[in-house]
């Protein structure tokens, strides 16, 4: 059988291994026949040797220099044209025209840290310059920058072959920050891993970057993944999956001799508060609205509205109405792996069983091929929501649990027993928004991304997105894995203390040869100090 997706060590293809797997195609259940070969002990302690190796020149290669690199991939990547969308079609089941508009978000999100790294202020420079004279002590030169931490492990997500993988979220910062990244290709999509990879090596051939700033190794099991965690020269990991996968790295990570962050983006339920007013204004245009929210993508989706709450009031029959109708019209897509469909339909069901709650609609037209989710709601009473903990939880994929609370009081009562979530929506009129405060707040208190009458889908890449969350949602709500803050993940701040001109950063040296901004003495400028 031919053999071909080995594992990128550097610059290198290498492959020792004797397991190996093949590309699943989930609409035809069925596999394609190259095999890609799972990396062996030796190869990730290859791999890890190479990134500390070119970890130290590669933080020293000036920031314009590692943005002509991020350039560089993106140029590769669209070099790959068609074949790459196709391989992502065969490999996930997501439909052509929604890769399309992943793909230019990739670029886009890699050609931000581009445009980030030429700009330069990234490195939050500050200066105190010396007061030799100040009494009773003297006080010293001090400079502080933010510098790269060493290799990084990135693990993509199943459900965004170009956004949160080989080339995505986490790999793009890492890079922009001066760190080298080795991948743990993820099972699900193994030949769209390959050709990333490949654009990858050939953007860092292209602008002369060292070998082993970029690493890509099979596995479908998870001894590759574990390894390269507890390697001693791991300094962080970027995650995006389960809450299983992710508090199983986030715990090898702590329990090394030198513990390192893990950045998790695990579950949630992304709930959404709809407030009486805004019930009875917007009964017909929700249900709609909700409906094309819960069944975009099969459901697959980070951001899936899982929870919808209301009250008994003046226009919840129309709105559940308008939901189950709009549910019922929408038609079954196809999910990205037979374990994915599988779990979606066992927990799906085992909320359908729980007590006191009740089916309202299944979409009823159904595509051709395998592994095809439908899209389901159900509902329950506040009071049962509060009482049975197993309702709280995620179910990936197109399901949403409506809960219909007695009243504003009882509402309350239900989100303040839901933990850390990405996302929190409030639909609202403006004057419920003050008439409320205690449920605002509790919204607010446990969301990293709060929603004023808009469903959670779509993820914005700019500055001001958070793209993160309290836990469990994430494994540390101070960071975001979306946006140019994302780079703060895989920084560290660095002070120099009585250091000459000639010696420092450019970033820190009086004459400020990179214009950047800079925090001089409590003032911002980017002035040179005289
Ligand atoms: P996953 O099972 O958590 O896997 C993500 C990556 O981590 C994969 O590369 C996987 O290896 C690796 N991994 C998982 N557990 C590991 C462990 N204990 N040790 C070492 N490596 C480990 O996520 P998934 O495959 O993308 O999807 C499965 C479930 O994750 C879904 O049903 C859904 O519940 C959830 N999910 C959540 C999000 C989100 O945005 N929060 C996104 C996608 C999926 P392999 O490649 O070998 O499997």
């Amino acid at each position: 059988m031919e053999i071909n997706g080995k594992n990128f060590i550097g610059y290198n293809l290498s492959s020792q291994g004797d397991h190996a797997f093949q590309s699943y195609v989930p609409v035809k259940d069925s596999y394609l026949p190259e095999n890609f070969i799972c990396a062996t002990a030796d190869e990730v302690n290859a791999a890890m040797e190479l990134a500390a190796k070119a970890f130290p020149a590669y933080a020293r290669i000036p920031a314009m220099q590692r943005a002509d690199f991020l350039i560089a991939i993106t140029e590769e990547i669209l070099a790959l044209g068609d074949a790459l969308l196709e391989r992502a079609n065969l490999e996930t089941g997501l439909p052509i025209t929604r890769l399309q508009g992943e793909r230019a978000r990739t670029i886009n999100q890699l050609t931000q840290f581009a445009e980030l790294l030429r700009e330069g202020s990234w490195v939050d420079a500050s200066i105190d310059t010396a007061l030799p004279d100040r009494t009773p002590l003297p006080k010293p030169d001090i400079r502080k920058m933010l510098v790269p931490i060493g290799p990084v492990i990135v693990f993509g997500s199943s459900n965004f072959p170009f956004a949160y993988s080989v080339a995505g979220v986490d790999t793009g910062p890492a890079l922009a920050a001066g760190n080298p990244v080795i991948v743990k290709a993820h099972a699900a999509h193994p030949g769209v891993s390959d050709l990333t990879a490949q654009a990858i090596v050939k953007a860092a051939q292209r602008t002369g970057m060292p070998e082993g700033v970029f690493s890509m190794l099979y596995d479908d099991r998870f001894e590759v993944g574990a390894a390269l965690v507890k390697h001693p020269a791991s300094k962080a990991v970027g995650f995006t999956g389960s809450m299983k996968g992710g508090m199983a790295l986030y715990k090898m990570a702590q329990e090394r001799d030198e513990p390192i962050a893990v950045f998790a983006e695990m579950g949630s339920v992304n709930p959404i508060v709809v407030l009486p007013e805004y019930l009875e204004h917007n009964a017909l245009e929700l249900g709609k609205t909700l409906a094309g929210s819960v069944s975009l993508g099969a459901g697959q989706f980070c951001t899936n509205p899982g929870l919808v709450f209301v009250t008994k009031t003046q226009g919840l029959i129309a709105f559940t109405d308008s939901y189950k109708n709009e549910i019922l019209k929408t038609t079954s897509a196809t999910m990205l792996t037979a374990g994915i469909y599988k779990n979606y339909y066992k927990l799906r069901d085992h909320a359908f069983e729980q007590e006191d709650v009740n089916k309202l609609a299944v979409s009823e037209q159904m595509s051709e091929g395998e592994n095809q989710a439908q899209a389901s709601i159900a509902t329950v009473s506040g009071k049962s929501f509060i009482a049975n903990p197993k309702l709280h939880e995620e179910v990936f994929g197109p399901f949403s649990l409506l809960v219909i609370c007695e009243n504003t009081d009882e509402l309350l009562d239900a989100v303040s027993h839901l933990t850390g979530q990405l996302t929190c929506s409030l639909m609202a009129q403006e004057s419920e928004v003050n008439a409320y405060p205690e449920i605002v707040a509790r919204l607010a208190q446990i969301s990293g991304r709060f929603i004023l009458n808009g469903v959670p889908t779509g993820v914005e890449v700019c500055p001001s997105m958070h793209h993160g969350g309290p836990f469990p949602a994430t494994a540390d709500a101070k960071f975001t894995s979306v946006g140019r803050h994302s780079i703060l993940r895989f920084l560290r701040p660095q002070s120099y203390q009585g250091w000459p001109e000639a010696l420092l950063p450019d970033e820190l040296k009086n004459a400020n040869p990179l214009g950047i901004y800079r925090l001089v003495n409590n003032e911002f400028t980017k002035d040179a100090i005289k």
